[in-house]
């Protein structure tokens, strides 16, 4: 039997770091220079929008999306190709693969 909650837990985690960490910086401003003027605020917010991610960052935060919609839909471990289970070791490494090692 797999363990999908493990694999969920990954993810989560895989996506929180993938994430731009802008709340992050948000929240060091917040403990080290209180109280924050209001326009301190929303500057900080133009700047979170302006830095975005990087291209890999991105594709990976959607490929880690689409592994949670898999274990939503029960299709996830599954290869997209051939239908064959992904084995663990594979989901261990990279747990958004989509494909087993015969189809990549
Ligand atoms: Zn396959």
């Amino acid at each position: 039997m797999r363990d999908i909650e493990a694999y969920k837990q990954k993810l989560m985690r895989a996506k929180k770091n993938s994430m731009c960490d802008c709340t992050i910086s948000k929240t060091s401003w917040t403990t080290s220079r209180a109280p924050i003027p209001r326009n301190a605020q929303s500057s900080a917010k133009t700047m979170k929008c302006s830095k975005g991610l990087g291209n890999a960052g991105k594709v990976e935060l959607e490929q880690i999306e689409h592994a949670l919609t898999r274990i939503k839909n029960g299709t996830f471990g599954v290869c997209v190709a051939c239908g064959e289970e992904i084995s663990d070791k594979r989901l261990d490494a990279i747990p958004y693969a989509t494909k087993c090692k015969d189809c990549m």
